[in-house]
């Protein structure tokens, strides 16, 4: 190496390499306020691209608890929660989670990455086996990865391969943990989560359930994937985040209080990190109560994934089985996502491409909100039907 060539010089080629793969990336700003209808590049596009499924992220009661949170508590948490980070909001916010949850303890992470990361590492290490979905987010196998266990993928949604692996493997390790999203983010079915639990009971091992996408939309209250499955409360684990459906920023674990103690002292993304702020925590509060109140946003989200999912099965296309807010469809190549998402913009939907390596088949996926009107799902059903080519019939 030349004794003038910079340490950083490795970047410029790093990158050419990024987009001569065509997976270079980069963010584009949103110029309106979150809502069923935003603003891209100037241009007014009905938005199927969020994950503010029941259109929370802009209520003036989440507003108004942030704003009254930051006149009180001000906009920082100033450390981290063991040290002088911790305020009478988030034992509040523990608490509603816990209750909603059932659970006996919570605890908020700054994030549900973060959350999975520093749970994950908590509980597995260099004698443990780590078995997870291959479809999870990305969140659980970087957790993994990260832990030092031994990891192996099972086949999406597969009990049989699950047992299989589990015979194999579990008696050489010490601890094992199961890890699955509980919906999965891109392909929006549900995890087989009755036959989980059992299966993790019979093989002595920890089970990890991800609701990011299931809190506030599953179940007769809306807690999520347990209640879908009319379960009762378990030993197992249930992360997820306050981003979605509730509309604010933070992670989340709920599950028994020693489990919850064990976090507070051994999960370094929760222990070395700054307390959630006051707004996020406040907003987060006041989303809970609100669904738990109020059964009728999460209807007519109901109502409005049921329009989407006949619409397209009318439309004979290649598509999701999906049981949640998340539908996608399939199209011809990769390079029709690309050519399809631009096609959907051009015709005032914002609708993102998503190709492998992220899933296995190129497809557009699409988010439904409780705040979409029938005119926006009808937009979209007649926009597909007239690019008919680009996608994969059934
Ligand atoms: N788990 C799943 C399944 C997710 O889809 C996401 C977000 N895409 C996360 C975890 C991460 O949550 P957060 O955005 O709060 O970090």
């Amino acid at each position: 190496m030349s004794s003038s060539e910079s340490p950083y010089a490795w970047l410029d080629p790093a990158l050419q390499t990024i987009h001569r793969a065509h997976w270079h990336r980069s963010p584009r700003a949103i110029t309106s306020p979150p809502g069923p209808e935003i603003e891209l590049d100037g241009q007014r596009l009905i938005n199927f691209a969020s994950n503010d499924y029941l259109g929370l992220a802009n209520h003036p009661v989440l507003k108004q608890a942030a704003w009254d949170a930051i006149q009180t508590w001000g906009t920082g948490s100033t450390g981290s929660r063991l040290l002088s980070g911790h305020r009478p909001l988030h034992d509040q916010l523990e608490t509603a989670i816990a209750n909603w949850k059932q659970t006996e303890a919570a605890i908020v992470f700054s994030s549900g990455y973060l959350a999975n990361l520093g749970t994950i590492m908590a509980l597995v290490g260099k004698r443990d086996l780590i078995l997870g979905d291959e479809y999870n987010h990305a969140s659980l196998k970087r957790g993994a990865q990260l832990s030092g266990a031994t990891a192996i993928d099972y086949d999406h949604g597969n009990m049989a391969d699950l047992i299989q692996k589990l015979n194999q493997h579990r008696s050489q390790y010490r601890r094992c943990l199961i890890l699955t999203d509980g919906v999965f983010s891109m392909d929006g079915d549900l995890c087989p989560l009755p036959e989980l639990v059992t299966i993790s009971t019979q093989f002595e091992s920890m089970l990890l359930v991800d609701d990011a996408h299931g809190t506030g939309v599953l179940g007769a209250t809306g807690s999520g994937c347990r209640e879908h499955f009319q379960l009762p409360v378990g030993d197992w684990i249930q992360v997820g985040t306050l981003s979605k459906a509730l509309g604010s920023l933070g992670g989340y674990v709920a599950g028994n209080a020693n489990l919850i103690d064990f976090l507070r002292n051994r999960a370094s993304t929760w222990i070395y990190t700054t307390g959630l702020s006051p707004a996020d925590t406040a907003a987060a509060i006041a989303a809970i109560d609100l669904i738990q109140q109020d059964s009728q946003r999460r209807q007519q989200l109901w109502h409005n994934i049921t329009i989407l999912n006949q619409g397209l099965a009318k439309l004979n296309l290649r598509r999701s089985p999906s049981n949640s807010p998340i539908l996608w469809i399939g199209v011809q190549r990769p390079e029709h996502a690309l050519q399809l998402s631009s096609y959907l913009q051009h015709h005032g939907i914002f609708a993102p491409a998503i190709r492998p390596p992220t899933v296995p088949s190129s497809r557009i996926r699409f988010s439904v909100m409780a705040t979409h009107t029938a005119a926006h799902l009808d937009h979209l059903l007649q926009t597909l039907q007239g690019c008919r080519e680009m996608l994969t019939p059934a």
